[in-house]
């Protein structure tokens, strides 16, 4: 029986694990679970999979959880000492990280010093503060396992060969819902519009992020840290199907590649579970269902974004934090309404554009150069009427 703790089980990827130890009852026990708001449901998951310890990200929501569960045994615990105490539960063995955002970076870093193992779907864990995690990862011994399906399936496709071999990771993109949009048009794109992801369905964050490209750059960092490769051995490829998740080639000219219907259950039970399988419900693949798969380049004029990623990770230092940062702030002003779909590049450019990259030596740092990137991506966002007229 694993013992796990799961950061964010109010969350798409958390109620998604959530699905699988509930399916496998003899061979999973959530110790541990942490929220950030959503608090009835997470009374009812509370209620269903009885956890020792609850704990929500901010303290002022323990008597409403409380009274929620009155007389359940569970101990009830917040703010970012309770996420940590969640994290570091005795007895759980993996972490599955799975809070969207720099706001998982603390409580997981806590896992990794109580010597968890991570399976991490956070993964602007890695995109903010890359170096720093896998150092923490190598000093105690943990093992990182990829949730995001992308990794997972590089993750599985790199078993048994060396680093040295790899000519080339290529990740898989959807290419999102406007792929395909004149670009003319994409000035009058609406939220709704962008919510509407033609093959996953996930938390707006990462929808939105995947309608940019965004979220790919993002995976391309990630890919950076996981598997140790510089960023010119990482290509993305638009695959509109979202049936092969990702691809490697090696030097004799051979690509192994993982396929499989898209569903976020196939990578989180893997990393649970690996180096076992378990069953997950998701549909079995037919390939001679489908009309084809199909692959294009990305075109960087359309998709802003993931140019701005590849840019960050050459500067290095503190840009990616300092992106992934006004990537947040752009994408809350866009779902909010106080910016135009076109605007989320030109307000994370504008940000990275102000900031000159400097070493980052703690996850202290990590979080100061967070915090400059919101605060200058929100000053900026007030003047993005300026933006407008002067780009
Ligand atoms: P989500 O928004 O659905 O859920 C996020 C979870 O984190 C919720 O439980 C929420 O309550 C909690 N949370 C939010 N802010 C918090 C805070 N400040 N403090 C503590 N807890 C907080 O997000 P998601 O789609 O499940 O994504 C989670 C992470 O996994 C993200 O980093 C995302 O990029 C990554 N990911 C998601 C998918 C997917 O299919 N959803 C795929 C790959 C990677
Ligand atoms: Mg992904």
């Amino acid at each position: 029986m694993k013992q796990i703790a799961i950061l964010g089980s109010t969350g798409s990827i958390g109620v998604s694990t959530l699905d699988i130890v509930a399916a496998h009852p003899d061979k999973f026990r959530v110790t541990a679970m942490t929220a950030g708001r959503n608090l009835e449901l997470f009374a009812d998951q509370i209620r269903q999979f009885r956890p020792d310890i609850a704990a929500v990200a901010d303290e002022k929501d323990i008597p409403r959880l409380r009274e929620l569960l009155a007389g359940h045994p569970v101990t009830f615990t917040g703010g970012i000492d309770g996420l940590c105490a969640a994290a570091t539960a005795p007895g759980v063995e993996m972490v599955v990280a799975a809070i969207v955002g720099a706001a998982g970076l603390v409580p997981t870093a806590a896992a990794i010093r109580a010597g968890k193992d991570i399976a991490l779907a956070n993964k602007e864990i890695l995109v903010t503060a890359g170096h720093l995690f896998m150092e923490l990862v190598a000093r105690h011994k943990v093992r990182l396992y990829p949730v995001d399906s992308e990794h997972s399936a590089v993750f599985q496709s790199i078993e048994g060969h060396r680093s040295d071999d790899i000519v080339r990771i290529i990740l898989t993109a959807s290419g999102g819902p406007f792929r395909e949009t004149p670009l003319e048009k994409l000035e009058q794109v609406t939220i709704q519009d962008a919510l509407n992801h033609p093959n996953w369905s996930m938390g707006r964050k990462i929808t939105i992020d995947s309608a940019t490209m965004m979220n790919k750059g993002l995976e391309v960092i990630e890919a950076r840290w996981l598997f140790d490769v510089p960023p010119e051995k990482i290509a993305v490829n638009i695959h509109p199907q979202s049936i092969i998740h990702s691809m490697v080639e090696y030097i004799d000219g051979c690509v192994i590649a993982q396929l499989g219907t898209p569903d976020m259950k196939a990578p989180i039970a893997y990393a649970l579970s690996y180096p076992e399988r378990v069953s997950t419900g998701v549909p079995p693949l037919d390939l001679t269902e489908l009309a084809g798969l199909t692959f294009f380049k990305p075109d960087l004029l359309r998709f802003p974004c993931l140019g701005l990623a590849y840019r960050a990770l050459a500067e290095g230092e503190s840009m990616p934090a300092v992106m992934n940062a006004a990537n947040e702030v752009a994408v809350e002003a866009f779902l909010s309404g106080r910016i135009s779909y076109l605007q989320i590049a030109r307000l994370i450019e504008r940000t990275m554009d102000a900031h000159r990259a400097h070493r980052l030596t703690s996850i202290e740092e990590v979080l100061a150069a967070d915090q400059w990137g919101r605060r200058t991506a929100a000053d900026l966002c007030g003047t993005c009427a300026t933006m407008e007229a002067s780009s």
